[in-house]
């Protein structure tokens, strides 16, 4: 089968014949041309944002395709990576009939989205140690199962999965691989997205909210094939990455040796709390990370998340997971805010 026909066989045929928004002015401004902008109702005097981003986000695109190694036709951007992950369902998966698969304990995200499009999943849980089931993800598989998502690191869990695992279940999987790499900065293991070409289902997600430090701008990136980013851009709203995100971005892009210090600084603080960990009688089992937060295994969850919150310190409580019971979910901060953390709960392992 032809990439096309493939790749139309798995997106909504309404998402296929839809004809998008198109502002006048799109094709002539994303060329870099200056015209006189008569077209889209904004107060004309100049303060920097009195007019609409670029809809096509075409310089950002092109510095990042840079950086990434990709071509720009390869790039969608959302309003987060939430917001990205969100789209994709829109566009391939019709509601009420196609499922997506997911791998719980996984990020809650995917499940909320699969509710608001009114989309079915099939759940095929992790091994016990917080592994992919390759052959069970592959048993799964059915006509409706547009989509598997697969968060590497995992949240909550922090744990990388194995590049040739997932690489074998895009393989295998007919519909799309959605490999969100929202972590990949802290781990070992490395991205698959230099792999992109090789394979016309994998979309690779990645954000700006995490290593980039940017998670109040707002922007998730999709890359995947330009046949996918087509559909994707056809359901977006007209100008959906405002001016700011756009600068901001921009401007961080040049800051990757600053982003790659406080990386590796949240990893030898990790370290270092890990230890600390490992001498609190209540805390039962720490979990290895690939990622900027760690998953512990406490004598009651319940219990230290409310004498945390006493003494002001929120981490995540994940114990609806599947085979998180009595699980806290803990972020790397400053020096000084995990110093916090620890003395407190040396001091409620003392109460
Ligand atoms: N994917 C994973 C695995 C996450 O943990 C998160 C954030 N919690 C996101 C995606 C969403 O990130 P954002 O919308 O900030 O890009």
């Amino acid at each position: 089968m032809k990439i096309k026909e493939k790749i139309l066989q798995w997106a909504r045929p309404e998402i296929i014949a839809l004809k998008p928004y198109r502002s006048a002015r799109e094709e002539f401004v994303s060329e870099g041309n200056k015209m006189i902008l008569l077209d889209a109702n904004e107060n004309p005097f100049n303060n920097g944002m009195n007019r609409y981003p670029d809809p096509m986000q075409v310089k950002l695109k092109k510095r990042l395709a840079e950086t990434k190694g990709v071509q720009a036709e390869q790039i969608y951007l959302g309003n987060g990576s939430d917001e990205v992950l969100n789209q994709l369902m829109i566009a391939f998966c019709v509601p009420g009939k196609d499922k997506a698969i997911i791998l719980p304990p996984t990020f809650g995200m995917y499940q909320v989205c699969a509710d608001i499009n009114s989309i079915a999943t099939i759940e095929v849980p992790l091994t016990k140690d917080f592994q992919l089931d390759v052959k069970a993800i592959l048993a799964a598989q059915n006509k409706q199962t547009k989509m598997i998502f697969i968060p590497s690191p995992n949240n909550p869990t922090g744990n990388c999965f194995k590049k040739e695992e997932i690489l074998h279940i895009v393989d295998q999987f007919n519909g799309l691989v959605v490999v969100d790499e929202a972590y990949v900065e802290f781990a070992q293991e490395q991205s698959v997205l230099p792999l992109l070409s090789s394979y016309d289902n994998l979309l690779v997600v990645q954000t700006f909210s995490k290593a980039q430090g940017l998670a109040g701008v707002r922007l998730g990136m999709c890359f995947a094939h330009p046949l996918i980013i087509d559909l994707m851009n056809k359901l977006k709203a007209p100008y959906n990455i405002n001016v700011l995100t756009q600068d901001v971005v921009l401007k961080q892009l040049e800051e990757q040796g600053l982003i790659q210090q406080q990386v590796h600084h949240i990893k030898t603080e990790k370290e270092r709390m890990l230890q600390e960990m490992r001498s609190i009688s209540f805390i039962k089992k720490i979990f290895s990370s690939d990622a900027n937060f760690f998953l512990i295994k406490v004598d009651s969850s319940a219990k230290r998340y409310q004498q945390l919150i006493e003494r002001n310190i929120v981490v995540r409580n994940p114990s609806k997971n599947l085979n998180c019971a009595n699980t806290l979910r803990v972020t790397v901060g400053t020096a000084e805010e995990n110093n916090a953390l620890i003395s407190a709960l040396r001091t409620i392992e003392n109460e």
